[in-house]
């Protein structure tokens, strides 16, 4: 995979606000907040897509993110957040190495925006089968 801004991040060649480090996981502000607090967590496996990360990296992030979340919720005195994860950039990834985004909402014009436009199930059935039985082979 090829160098991005974050693997820089990691090995110390761009310094960073540092919020945590362990051996497989770093976080740090984002550089372009869209509410103050705005954390990012990435693993250190340098995978570019979430599908494409490691058990391990993918357990070592679920099991630190909600201990994050209260961390931030704690210091920016905000209940609300959300945690977002874009994959390619047709999906707004704009740095190819996995992150997730703990973003507070301090209130209705800050944190994130979202676009939400819902659609009806169709086939659901079908659907819900296929992707089942595709988990067993992911
Ligand atoms: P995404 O669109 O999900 O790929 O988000 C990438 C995020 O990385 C953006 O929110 C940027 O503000 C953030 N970012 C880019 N460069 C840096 C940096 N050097 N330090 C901290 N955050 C960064």
């Amino acid at each position: 995979m090829a160098d991005t801004i974050f693997s820089k991040i990691i090995s110390g060649e761009i310094p960073s606000h540092k919020v945590y480090e362990d051996d497989l996981v770093l976080a740090f502000l984002d550089i372009g907040p869209l509410a103050p607090g705005h954390t990012l967590v990435i693993p250190k496996e340098p995978a570019q897509t979430l599908d494409q990360l490691s058990d391990e990296s993918a357990a070592a992030i679920g099991r630190l993110l909600p201990r994050l979340c209260r961390a931030v919720q704690t210091v920016t005195g905000c209940r609300e957040y959300n945690v977002l994860q874009n994959n390619g950039p047709g999906a707004h990834q704009a740095v190819f190495h996995v992150h997730f985004h703990i973003i507070p909402k301090p209130s209705e014009d800050a944190g994130l925006g979202i676009r939400w436009p819902a659609g009806k199930v169709e086939d659901g059935a079908e659907m819900a089968k296929r992707i089942s039985e595709a988990v067993t082979t992911s």
